[in-house]
């Protein structure tokens, strides 16, 4: 610290992390001295509670899982009838795959990566999408040799440095699909298709897909410059943001939520009136394809997408559900992408949908299936039954296929049959001295309180028929 006055740079000058243990509570201290432009040092400090998670992440407990696991499981039936299997990638890539793939110029590299220098420097950056990595695969693996198209699916986690808030984490999830091989326009109407069923499938009824076509890198060329033109008089009055998308990326002012700039661009020339011929053909092509399948859209065009990956067919489903009309998903194609990280020129196309953003909506859609009990058995010991023999039977139970359960508390009956009953077991099992001597057991079916007699030598088999029964 003594050294603190010698340095004017302004800056972050130190992070000092101290660790301190105290009975019963464990914390940590972090230091940041930082340099004001005065050649002033302000010393800030902030308090880690070490039994905290970071900010913007969390954990699923028990309890929550099983919405998880219940989402996870119509993904993979889903994905399954379209054809899809499942690819798992590194949760981490080469920084350069996300700068080239997604974009310099999109708020998600700009702003939101998570990007370090591993102990060999080289820049690393935890993915905070999943379909560059994807195409990266289908790069490096040479799938294109494969039949084609390539149909994936990946359920992960992703990684963005955003402000959180309800339903928007740092370390999100997402379920996504990617078709790779060819442009055919009724694989679009497929994979839009794909996510309506699938919201339908989790039980959520209201939502729209808004569709657009953001045409090619030719057409959406000198659209840009017509757009930058039509503009150019009226970026003073944009928002921050907005100005500063006028040079990078001024398709994105079209879907700016900010009323000034939806004021200002009214009139502005829209994308879809600028299509070239084949991109309007595809566009039209997509379209009669979702007529034929009776799927209802509503196209919007000023729908843009923030990545710039996108070609042709852009869309996003979203839903009044959680507020205001908010998307609970979105996708495009991709033609350039491959080509872009050094793949080879293969088209493609994908959605991707937040998994927290889909439950929460669940959640106050009230379509959420119950939590239902996952115990068949809990065996339940009395008097001077040694404990490992109702070890024994959980074991054997288990071994025939039931989920069983015993005490390891030492508990009292009437607290084991309490336990039971909260823990929803379907069947319970009372080992006593009486019953034991007699080579029996009592069972007891929780549901209606009736109680039987077993043989011990049948117990496992008899449980095992009453428990198909109740299925
Ligand atoms: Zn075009
Ligand atoms: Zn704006």
């Amino acid at each position: 610290m003594q050294g603190l006055s010698r340095l004017t740079s302004p800056g972050v000058l130190a992070r000092i992390k101290m660790e301190n243990k105290t009975p019963g509570r464990h914390w940590g201290r972090e230091l940041f001295c930082t340099v004001e432009d005065s050649g002033f040092c302000t010393v800030k400090e902030s308090v880690i509670v070490l039994t905290k998670v970071p900010r913007g992440t969390r954990d699923i407990l028990p309890g929550d899982i099983e919405t998880w696991q219940f989402f996870e499981e119509k993904v993979r039936e889903l994905c399954r009838l379209f054809g899809y299997s499942e690819i798992r990638t590194p949760i981490f890539e080469h920084t350069e795959l996300f700068l080239r793939g997604v974009g310099e110029v999109t708020d998600i590299v700009a702003k939101e990566m998570y990007t370090f220098t591993d102990r060999g420097d080289r820049s690393l950056t935890l993915r905070p999408e999943g379909t560059a990595s994807v195409a990266r695969a289908y790069a490096e693996h040479k799938l294109y040799g494969d039949a084609q198209p390539i149909k994936v699916y990946y359920i992960g986690p992703m990684f963005r440095y955003d402000r959180p808030q309800a339903g928007r984490y740092r370390q999100f999830h997402q379920f996504g699909v990617e078709v790779f091989g060819t442009s055919e326009p009724t694989l679009d109407a497929e994979v839009m298709a794909l996510s309506l069923v699938f919201f339908r499938s989790l039980g959520l009824t209201e939502f729209t897909l808004e569709i657009n076509s953001v045409g090619c890198p030719q057409c959406r060329r000198a659209y840009r410059d017509k757009l930058q033109e039509e503009l150019k008089e009226k970026v003073d009055g944009l928002c921050p943001d907005c100005a500063d998308r006028y040079d990078k990326n001024p398709l994105r002012i079209l879907d700016c939520k900010n009323n000034k700039c939806q004021d200002i661009t009214g009139d502005a020339p829209l994308m879809l009136g600028s299509l070239c011929g084949e991109c309007d053909e595809h566009f039209t092509a997509v379209q009669e394809a979702m007529d034929a399948l009776g799927e209802q859209y509503v196209v919007n065009p000023r729908l843009v997408r923030g990545l710039d990956y996108y070609t042709k067919t852009a869309f996003e489903i979203v839903s009044p559900v959680l507020g205001a009309q908010s998307s609970i998903g979105g996708g495009g194609r991709y033609d350039q992408l491959l080509s872009t990280i050094g793949g080879p020129d293969v088209p493609g196309i994908g959605f991707a949908i937040g998994i927290e953003r889909v439950l929460l909506a669940l959640e106050a859609a009230g379509t959420l299936p119950e939590a239902g009990g996952v115990l068949d058995v809990y065996v339940a010991t009395a008097g001077a039954v040694p404990a490992p023999v109702a070890l024994r039977l959980a074991m054997d139970l288990r071994g025939a296929g039931l989920a069983a359960e015993k005490d390891y508390l030492g508990r009292s009956l009437k607290a084991q049959m309490k336990y039971a009953d909260k823990k929803q077991a379907k069947f319970l099992v009372i080992l006593g001295d009486e019953e034991m001597q007699r080579g029996q057991a009592t069972v007891r079916d929780m549901k209606d309180g009736s109680q039987q007699d077993v043989a011990l030598a049948d117990l496992v088999g008899y449980l095992a028929g009453q428990v198909k029964e109740a299925k």
